[in-house]
């Protein structure tokens, strides 16, 4: 139903390298003469069978992503394909560790080429981006305190948020409390991965240990009610990625997925889709899938949007207009 591609959405959790549409990432091959056989499938999707053979076709696919332009490209790549499935407004994961290796002056290439391309993208689509930048949980502690060093000094324009991926299970929250200040008192909004892979601890230990306003994924809280009641009282906002989790194998299928069980106990929950191509998924077929088997309507999306606007890291004026596209209804 072409009416879910053109309803306006919101997107706040998308990893930019884990966006790469499969075509641009061939096309940057090819100019760079590197070799990807292996990586695409027959019909020239990405192949992988499961979760470590996902992250060595991700890992070989970043290969042909080397220079500020090639970032910059590539954000106005995966801006386009979010403004085709109506996307208009959109945070985007960004990781310093690959963009100069924590070096300042380095960093501030990639990040201006990359706030070109998300310029040029706004112009050409009308769609809105900001950037959070993310360290690698499993590279430990001391890189993060470097990576958001970067971040801190770089929070303007838009540059808005800090945040952390990686393998969950690697150490305690509490390792990385310094970074995360670190970039909360620099004025950058704050999330982080948790309760994806792991169970609600990782959730409890989070919020314990982060200044986060939102956590990404966070779906295993469901299993611990009193956690819920927590996550309802300090207004905390999940970015939940069912398409992600169900390609994953965390759940069978979208009536298995806590999604509604967590909205409607009254926890605030938006939709993204988290590394789209990789888990065979677009807003379009989120939004399409949530209104066919859980009979998600117009209402439902725009109160998910209006979360994710009022939870989102921008500026008040560019939040007023954008909660716009989601009244009525
Ligand atoms: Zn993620």
């Amino acid at each position: 139903m072409s009416e879910w591609r053109d309803i306006a959405k919101t997107e706040i959790h998308l990893h930019l390298e884990g966006a790469a549409p499969p075509d641009f990432i061939r096309q940057l091959a090819g100019e760079k003469k590197i070799d990807l056989s292996g990586v695409f499938d027959a019909a020239g999707n990405y192949k992988w069978v499961d979760f470590v053979d996902f992250l060595n076709t991700y890992e070989r696919a970043c290969e042909v992503l080397k220079a500020p332009e090639d970032f910059k490209r590539l954000v106005e790549a995966v801006l386009a394909e979010s403004a085709s499935h109506g996307v208009v407004y959109t945070e985007l994961f960004l990781a310093p560790d690959f963009c100069g290796g924590g070096d300042l002056i380095a960093w501030k290439e990639y990040l201006a080429a990359m706030s070109e391309g998300a310029i040029a993208a706004k112009a050409a689509f009308g769609i809105e981006a900001r950037f959070i930048a993310t360290c690698v949980r499993h590279l430990g502690a001391d890189q993060a305190k470097i990576t958001s060093k970067v971040a801190a000094e770089t929070a303007s324009g838009l540059l808005t948020g800090w945040g952390m991926g990686g393998d969950e299970a690697f150490g305690a929250a509490a390792d990385f409390t310094y970074a995360f200040e670190q970039a909360a008192e620099s004025g950058l909004g704050i999330t982080s991965h948790a309760g994806e892979v792991c169970g609600p601890d990782s959730v409890r230990d989070t919020l314990d240990n982060l200044p986060v306003s939102r956590i990404g994924h966070g779906v295993r809280s469901v299993d611990d009610p009193d956690l819920v009641r927590r996550l309802i009282e300090n207004d905390i906002v999940l970015e939940v990625n069912p398409g992600s989790n169900i390609s994953l194998s965390l759940f069978k299928n979208l009536k298995e997925h806590p999604i509604s069980a967590l909205r409607d106990a009254g926890v605030k929950i938006t939709v993204s889709t988290d590394d789209p191509p990789y888990f065979h998924t677009d807003m379009t077929a989120e939004y399409t899938n949530l209104h066919q088997e859980l009979g998600w309507e117009v209402k439902d999306f725009n109160a998910i949007n209006q979360t994710a606007m009022q939870a989102a890291f921008c500026d008040d004026a560019t939040r007023k207009t954008l909660l716009k596209k989601f009244e009525g209804a």
